[in-house]
């Protein structure tokens, strides 16, 4: 429904209206005491989406108003569901306290915050383990000449984790957003309509982006932003970055109602740095989320994670998704996990510290944000504590050799602030209250005036204790009771049978007559009422005061305490990858800056985990060094062709993420781009089986891969009929070896490939080894030289159990088949002799092997026909029998004879 005209509405109902006429895009949760109502539109979407009752309050227009309600306490939960289903929700809070205030109308009401995907703070909203970004895009100004040597456009992109206070932009080429996307994989986009995003268009922000400002003002209010005077303090921004920093800025700003949330210092992530994979490699690698949409099994985050804390793992996860380039980096974080491989002892102690940290930046996220409770301030003194004891065991006098850099940086940032954890310490209670209002959290002595209000009140409620033996004499009634009661105040209880004594007191007032007793007041009673609610809000004030006093004494040292947690998580981290590396077949990989590529003994991490117990893992070596930097595997189904190329692909990233790897020994040259990419058929499971998205995945690596990319290609062309995705496969084939020249293993199940090895240099065959056993097949996951020789699909087809006759009818077929051969590649197709062409125009290294052509059934039978000499009857015999021929029926043999 519409939301009607807010012509003659209630006062309130008029507030409402002037909120929604502001926030149009948000569900409306407009408080009202214990209760968030939504009305109209709002009550209906909201009433869908949670299952909850909608009712109606009051009228409007002379119609009834829809409205539901949730109840403040299990706010979070409500919230949760709705922006999982894509809500945005504007929260409208009392600003006064109905209790206290004096005027007439309705209560001071105010929107304090957008709550959409990409802001979220609250626990219970986010996923401790992972990252909830807002992203920010903005395309630089076309220069107006335009014309041929303008330069590719640029975007610029900013995003940032309000949670955590992370901050980073870059600067891009357009080509390189759907990369960017799939690397950062954010809640939520900030950019104009004019930018495509693809298939994260859903993630877009509700509201259209405010216009972006010029490079100039953008530079200022950044700096501004940030308190310095020039942005260069930060290193080099391109005028796009600042430009996304800025739209990324002021939407936080809209959705906190003008208030900034505590951000680390934008840093520029230069174009270089990071290795590019787009998104359908990391759904194909699946690093953090399993083609299912699985996160907590058979991901590579999940098989390698031996982090304790939540920064530690959100910190991994970012390691995975953006592995480093940059040799002396990688090598940085290496030097750092060996050196907690070789000290055992200390670092079991910095485990231990760990395990008890709590998630200090969400907290400190949460302070700065004025949405703070007792337990993010005991959590930030926690945390600070432990972050100096292991800066404590860092500084340890008997380590034997000096820290690694990376380390060294931790410890400074670690011990930075321990007076400030014994301050907060020493003035919270133990254990805090989950609310302020709960009372409670501030530690007694701490603040000596807080402690003599809480005096004053306890006081007050002594002597409601004495008045109660007081009635109970007066009135001769020894089970009378002084309660508290939420309309009524203090109230006298007596059993039903004592209430006649009472009810003629004058100084009393019958309030309720229950069948278990009944409730009198006093004068004097609510006078007592009146003092210890006073004296009650006061030790409530002043802890407020106090407690508002830790906050902001936290707050001066945000970018310390943010400084810690960051270096609370990379210690986190690093220890975790020296558990990796202590389990054996794990190895530190060697870096370097060639070409080369050599893995012994490599394992797949996800499948191997999955295997453990039930059946022994066989490692395999792949070597792509340049003289045969392309592998051509064949095998048959379930050989474990998949397995191994991804495994390499995944030892390249945790390489160069800087972690061990699972492997004897590896060799890695610094891989620049990583592909992987999945035949339509295997990726069935998630619905995109079109061929069309296949080839779309296959263009974007012709478009983008040069000679340092990795690409792992799996049964590319099995979407579609054979002979295309067989011409289409040995297309692809040849332009890696010929025109993108990396390194790549290309999977197929179309064997005849294996042939080209005589015309492409550098192509290596390889196949999965097998044993024929009695006719039947046996998969020893062992990958040899040379090519397959046959599919044994119709084995695999008999091993999953389809039915004897059906496999039976298969094998006779397949026999037929291959006697007539239709599907052989020979030299005379046309793609075969254009890519002998291509050869020789391209390369002047002659392959030994040259293909032999097979024999052309279709072709003999052909030129067996003389046109001249046929009747019409004959013609069309001669017809039935060639596309019998073709079609490989059995009756093709009774017609020919
Ligand atoms: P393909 O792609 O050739 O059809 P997969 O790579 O999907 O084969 O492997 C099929 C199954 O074989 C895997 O699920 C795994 O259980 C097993 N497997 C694969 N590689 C290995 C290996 N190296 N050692 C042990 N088992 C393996
Ligand atoms: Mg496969």
């Amino acid at each position: 429904m519409q939301t009607p005209s807010a012509d003659g509405a209630s006062p309130s109902m008029s507030q409402w209206f002037a909120m929604k006429a502001d926030h149009p895009n948000a569900l409306l949760f407009f408080r009202m005491g214990d209760f968030y109502e939504l009305f109209f539109a709002d009550a209906e979407a909201a009433a869908a989406a949670l299952d909850i009752a909608l009712t109606a309050r009051g009228e409007h227009g002379g119609a009834p108003i829809p409205m539901c309600g949730v109840p403040v306490h299990a706010r979070d939960a409500y919230l949760a569901r709705l922006i999982r289903r894509g809500f945005r929700v504007a929260l409208a809070e009392q600003m006064e306290d109905p209790k206290k205030r004096t005027g007439r109308g309705p209560l001071k009401r105010e929107v304090v915050r957008i709550i959409t995907p990409g802001t979220l703070t609250e626990e219970a909203l986010l996923d401790a383990a992972a990252p909830n970004l807002l992203l920010a895009l903005a395309e630089a100004a076309t220069s107006r000449g335009g014309g041929r040597q303008s330069p590719p456009p640029m975007l610029g992109a900013a995003w940032l984790d309000i949670s955590t206070g992370q901050f980073e932009t870059a600067c891009l080429a357009k080509a390189d957003l759907p990369a960017l996307l799939g690397r950062l994989d954010p809640a939520e986009i900030v950019a104009d309509a004019a930018i495509h995003v693809g298939p994260w268009d859903e993630r877009r922000a509700a509201d259209a982006p405010a216009t972006a400002p010029r490079p100039e003002e953008a530079r200022h209010r950044l700096a501004e932003a940030f308190a310095v005077a020039s942005l260069d303090a930060f290193g080099s921004f391109e005028d796009v970055e600042a430009v996304a920093a800025v739209l990324a800025l002021d939407y936080v700003r809209r959705t906190q109602a003008g208030r900034l949330p505590h951000l680390s210092r934008p840093q520029p992530q230069g174009a270089r740095g990071v290795l590019a994979m787009d998104a359908a490699t990391r759904a194909s690698l699946e690093i953090s989320e399993t083609r299912t949409g699985e996160t907590g099994r058979h991901t590579l985050l999940a098989a390698i994670r031996r982090t304790v804390t939540p920064g530690g793992v959100r910190l991994l996860a970012g390691w995975l998704h953006a592995p480093l380039t940059d040799q002396s980096a990688i090598v940085a974080r290496q030097d750092a996990w060996d050196f907690l491989l070789l000290q055992g002892a200390l670092t079991e102690r910095l485990r231990e510290r760990l395990r008890a940290a709590p998630d200090l930046a969400r907290a400190l996220a949460r302070l700065a944000l004025g949405q703070g409770t007792p337990r993010d301030l005991a959590a930030t003194a926690d945390g600070l504590k432990i972050a100096d004891e292991i800066a404590q065991c860092l500084k340890d006098e008997r380590l034997p050799e000096a820290l690694p850099p990376l380390l060294a940086e931790a410890r400074t940032a670690l011990g930075a602030l321990p007076d400030l954890a014994a301050y907060l310490a020493g003035a919270l209670a133990d254990p805090v209250p989950v609310r302020l209002e709960d009372g409670r959290a501030i530690a007694p002595g701490f603040d000596a005036e807080l402690d003599a209000e809480r005096g004053l009140r306890d006081e007050q409620r002594q002597i409601l204790a004495r008045v109660q033996l007081d009635y109970a004499e007066r009135y001769g009634v020894a089970s009378l009771k002084i309660k508290h009661h939420a309309q009524l105040g203090y109230v006298i209880e007596v059993p039903a049978a004592a209430a006649e004594k009472l009810r003629d007191r004058p100084e009393l007032v019958l309030r309720q007559g229950l069948a278990a007793g009944a409730r009198f007041t006093s004068t004097e009673l609510s006078e007592l009422d009146r003092r210890i609610a006073a004296a009650a809000d006061r030790a409530a004030a002043r802890e407020r005061v106090v407690f508002d006093h830790l906050v902001a004494r936290t707050l001066a040292e945000r970018a310390a305490i943010s400084a810690c947690a960051a270096a609370l998580a990379r210690v986190d981290a690093l220890q975790g990858a020296a558990r990796l590396a202590e389990a054996a077949g794990w190895c530190r990989p060697l870096i370097t800056e060639d070409e080369a590529l050599q893995i012994s003994g490599g394992r797949h991490p996800v499948v191997e985990a999955a295997l453990s117990g039930k059946a022994v893992f066989v490692p395999n070596d792949c070597d792509l060094s340049p003289p045969q930097r392309l592998m051509l595997l064949t095998g048959p189904n379930m050989a474990g062709k998949s397995t191994f190329l991804r495994q390499n692909a995944l030892i390249v990233l945790m390489a160069q993420a800087g972690l061990p790897v699972p492997a004897s020994s590896a060799s890695i040259g610094i891989v620049d781009r990583l592909f992987s990419r999945v035949g339509a058929a295997d990726d069935l499971a998630r619905g995109r089986s079109t061929f069309m998205v296949e080839m779309t995945e296959t263009a974007a690596i012709l478009h983008q891969g040069g000679p340092r990319s990795l690409v792992v290609v799996d049964e590319i062309g099995r979407g579609t009929a054979t002979l295309d995705g067989l011409a289409i496969a040995w297309a692809v084939l040849e332009a890696l070896h010929n025109t993108i020249r990396c390194r790549a293993i290309f999977a197929t199940h179309f064997h005849e490939l294996a042939r080209l090895t005589g015309i492409m240099p550098r192509l290596q065959p390889a196949t999965m080894r097998i044993k024929d056993w009695k006719g039947s097949v046996i998969f020893l996951h062992e990958v040899t030289h040379g090519a397959a020789g046959r599919s044994w699909g119709v084995h695999v087809a008999a091993l999953a159990g389809v039915p004897a006759p059906v496999v039976k009818r298969a094998a006779h077929l397949l026999a037929t088949l291959e006697k007539s051969g239709p599907l052989t590649v020979s030299a005379e197709l046309p793609l075969f002799a254009a890519a002998q062409k291509q050869h020789d125009d391209a390369d002047t290294e002659t392959g030994e092997r040259a293909a032999t052509p097979a024999p052309d059934v279709l072709r003999e039978a052909l030129a067996e026909i003389d046109p001249e000499r046929l009747t019409a009857r004959q013609a069309l015999e001669s017809l039935y029998r060639l596309k019998e021929l073709v079609s490989g029926s059995p009756a093709a043999d009774s017609l020919a004879s």
